[in-house]
């Protein structure tokens, strides 16, 4: 079933909300996206663009011959990928959803440059940021309270 999910950037001057169709998800581990969003690989929402309705449009990177990026100019947010032509379709960045819980990774794109030691991370120890008592002095102290 559609069901309409909105999102934006960390500052919140840009905000969209989108028509998503299923759960279904991916991880691109292009060196274009990886140069794009400063990250090991994004996580991607491919979405119809005429799905997607902009409430405070984002900023777009001409980030090479072939596509553009929506990204805020304000907090440097990365929120998408679109091809310049040939595609009714688009990604929007899972974590930029207010509630990304519900997409499940389906494949990997860019498996070229696809960083293996990142991906079997399971074994590794977790910590929760409330865990962490230098950083939560800093935010009570600043804010009163820890982030949502
Ligand atoms: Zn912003």
């Amino acid at each position: 079933m559609a069901d309409q999910m909105s999102g934006g950037c960390a500052c919140g001057r840009v905000r969209y909300s989108a028509t998503i169709e299923n759960d279904e998800a991916y991880l691109c581990h292009c060196r274009m996206c990886q140069r794009a969003t400063g990250s090991v690989s994004i996580a991607f929402k491919n979405v119809k663009q005429a799905d997607v309705k902009w409430d405070g449009e984002p900023d777009w990177y001409d980030s090479s011959p072939i596509a553009i990026r929506p990204y805020c100019r304000e907090c440097g947010t990365s929120i998408g990928f679109q091809f310049k032509e040939g595609s009714e379709n688009m990604d929007l960045t899972v974590a930029s959803f207010d509630d990304p819980t519900r997409f499940k990774p389906k494949h990997h794109f860019g498996a070229e440059s696809l960083h293996r030691a990142w991906i079997n991370t399971e074994r590794l120890p977790e910590y929760k940021t409330s865990d962490y008592d230098v950083l939560v002095k800093k935010w009570v102290d600043a804010t009163g309270k820890m982030p949502e």
